[in-house]
């Protein structure tokens, strides 16, 4: 608390815009902005004294009202394979999960969203502890900051985190203004300086919002789609019922439109046994997708406690992508990375501290964010 008693603000909360806006309101000059944030998400400082280049009056001037406030590390768990999964408690006692995952040419960091989520999608973990909140943007960002300072504690050193994926917990479009500003400080060259083509927001498809991204931030786009039609993406991704296939691909093409470097989406399809595997599906599939720019993703489903569901044999898996790839789609299948330790997608748990929110239904709260 500042003298006043006011809650100070949490620099990591502040977008370069918004640095210049706070400090522009104090009377000091925008490069400020540029240095301070700098500090914070290059040079990876958590306390203002290490800003060698601030003057001693502005350092005390800024502890007076702002802070650096880093969700607290309770787990940092390594697994066989070099994936590292953090489970972070933030200030209200609620925790939330990030996920770290190494390549031979790059380091994929699954950043979450929400405490919970609200869609309720029948295959995913994260859908059975409900939905709590909308992460800060310190907490989104703060995924990052630790993650580049527990694996590179060297800033020049080589650069350990070269991607990021919003495919942790959450719906990241229903945390639409906090998320932006995240991705803004992902690609900003004074902060974190990742190119578009690396930072991957995944949405189950909540349309209106996905209009509202194009405008307002180049990213690259995955939507989870997991079914060729209605019936069954009823089923699997309650939201669909409320936004159809044939009108989330109808936003995919206005995405692609809205910006000249956007070449293709994502489409992400879980493999479950026996329900959207099977060699009529991939065909429908093929169908459903025509005249769209797309790479198809088939992520072989991760199991967790008392889901009705199975992973797919590697043989139905390598027979969905041949049917794909030879109506000359381009496919990928998921490689499964750090089951051993929980932290494949899908998996995240987390922990909710306050229930009483976790029956909220996700229409309600488009209405609160809207
Ligand atoms: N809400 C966003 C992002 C979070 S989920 C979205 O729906 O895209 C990230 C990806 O993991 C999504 O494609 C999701 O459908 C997939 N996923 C969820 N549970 C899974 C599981 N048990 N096994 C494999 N993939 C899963």
């Amino acid at each position: 608390m500042s003298q006043a008693g006011t809650k100070k603000i949490n620099l990591l909360d502040l977008s370069s815009d918004k640095m210049k806006e706070f400090l522009l309101q104090r009377g000091e000059k925008p490069f400020r902005a540029t240095q301070l944030i700098k500090w914070l998400h290059q040079h990876l400082a958590d306390d203002l004294d290490q800003m060698t280049n601030i003057s001693k009056s502005m350092r005390a001037d800024l502890a007076e009202i702002a802070e650096i406030k880093l969700p607290e590390i309770v787990l940092d768990k390594a697994s066989a394979d070099g994936t590292h999964k953090w489970v972070l408690r933030l200030e209200d006692g609620n925790c939330i999960e990030t996920v770290y995952i190494p390549e031979s040419e790059r380091g994929t960091l699954c950043v979450s969203s929400q405490v919970g989520c609200a869609l309720d999608c029948t295959f995913c973990s994260t859908a059975r502890q409900g939905f709590s909140r909308n992460l800060t943007v310190s907490e989104i960002i703060g995924q990052l900051w630790i993650a580049r300072k527990t694996l590179q504690p060297d800033p020049n050193a080589n650069r350990a985190v070269t991607n990021v994926v919003m495919m942790g917990m959450g719906e990241p479009l229903l945390n639409f203004e906090n998320v932006v500003d995240a991705m803004s400080l992902m690609l900003d060259d004074n902060a974190y300086g990742l190119s578009k083509r690396r930072v991957t927001l995944s949405t189950s498809g909540v349309i209106p919002a996905l209009d509202r991204l194009r405008d307002r931030i180049d990213v690259s786009l995955a939507v989870s789609l997991h079914a060729p039609n209605d019936a069954l993406r009823d089923q699997l991704v309650p939201v669909n019922k409320k936004y159809p296939i044939k009108e989330l691909l109808a936003a995919c093409h206005r995405f692609l439109d809205g910006k000249a470097a956007r070449e293709h989406i994502t489409m992400e399809y879980v493999m479950l046994e026996g329900v959207n595997d099977k060699d009529e599906h991939a065909h429908e599939l093929v169908q459903t997708l025509k005249g769209l720019s797309v790479k198809v993703n088939l992520i072989p489903f991760n199991p967790f406690p008392d889901t009705r569901y199975k992973r797919s044999s590697n043989n139905r898996i390598h027979k969905f992508y041949e049917i794909l790839s030879n109506a000359g789609m381009v496919v990928m299948t998921r490689k499964t990375r750090g089951d051993d330790i929980d932290a494949a997608c899908g998996q995240l748990a987390g922990e909710v501290k306050d229930r009483s929110r976790r029956k909220i239904h996700f229409a309600k709260l488009e209405q609160e964010i809207t």
